[in-house]
């Protein structure tokens, strides 16, 4: 596996060459457009790694997955999807267009931005940094470890800059989605996106999912089995942006990316996955972590699609 995973690094790193790194905040612009890692977490619990595997980077969009493990783990399934669906868009993440224009007048999925903020919106605590830290802790739980960082550098920017995600809270508010303060709700998010992992911690998380829900490092339960299975199902038709159905034509297991270059996946009793490769594709997927994921499903025979 070791050796796979070097020689899947070297054929995959030039597709880095046809991204670009995020820098809409401006905080993920100084990443290394170069860096690769890759990391897989077997369903014994075996760990492997090669390249960047260790860099850290703020999780992104990786983190809508856990936060909808928590609340539905927090609250129960019925509070997410009243207020959510459970359907792709085929639009940008940040897209704002559907929410005025669908009659159900609800955000399509938790994964896009719109659902995730109403997400964030129900994670319980008593203020947004508390919120915030008790997300973090929950990601420490799947992790093992009470370690978990947060860049405040993202945050600070992302929280700083984020005309769009704004105009999302604010419509969300306007619907009647948003219970809270729309800044304070906001805020939780951003501190939710700004949580620092590496390829490795992604691979830990998906080989937990990959049990559906139990850890095969520690060996016990750390997530329901409905709520991995609903989180996995949401990341097959809408993890990968607006690219979800051409990664599972090429790639055919779950995953969900994020605009820090992380890409999280997970095959049924067998592997969780992790990338990280900050240069992005014009859809925001890691370009380069996108071409490994493809080769490491052709030499693992991953498909479950
Ligand atoms: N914090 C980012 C945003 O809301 C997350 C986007 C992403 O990773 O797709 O724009």
């Amino acid at each position: 596996m070791q050796e796979l995973l070097e020689r899947v690094r070297a054929a995959a790193a030039p597709a880095a060459l046809c991204g670009k790194v995020a820098d809409y905040i401006p905080a993920l612009a100084s990443a290394d457009p170069a860096a690769l890692g890759i990391a897989v977490v077997d369903a014994e619990g075996n760990e492997y790694a090669a390249g960047d595997a260790r860099r850290r980077f703020s999780i992104q969009s990786i983190s809508k997955v856990l936060a909808l493990a928590y609340v539905m783990t927090e609250r129960g399934e019925e509070a997410v999807f009243s207020r959510v669906g459970k359907e792709p868009t085929g639009d940008p993440f940040n897209s704002i267009i559907r929410l005025e224009t669908s009659a159900g007048r609800k955000p399509f999925n938790p994964l896009i931005n719109a659902g995730a903020i109403v997400v964030s919106g129900l994670m319980p605590g008593s203020s947004p940094l508390d919120k915030g830290e008790r997300f973090r802790a929950f990601v420490g739980s799947l992790l093992g470890r009470g370690d978990v960082a947060r860049d405040d550098a993202v945050y600070g920017s992302e929280k700083s800059t984020a005309a769009r995600n704004r105009s999302i809270a604010w419509f969300l508010k306007e619907l009647g989605l948003l219970p809270g303060d729309v800044e304070d709700t906001l805020d939780v998010y951003f501190r939710q996106c700004a949580v620092s992992v590496d390829a490795v911690d992604l691979a830990r998380i998906g080989a937990i999912l990959c049990l559906d829900g139990v850890d095969p490092v520690r060996r016990g339960r750390v997530l329901a089995a409905r709520t991995a299975r609903v989180c996995k199902s949401l990341m097959v038709t809408c993890g990968m942006y607006d690219g979800s159905g051409e990664f599972a034509v090429d790639v055919g297991i779950p995953a969900k990316s994020g605009v820090g270059g992380g890409i999280m996946a997970t095959v049924r009793d067998r592997f969780g996955l992790g990338v990280y490769g900050p240069a992005l594709d014009e859809r925001g997927n890691s370009a380069a972590g996108l071409a490994a994921l493809a080769r490491l499903s052709d030499e693992l025979d991953l498909r479950v699609l």
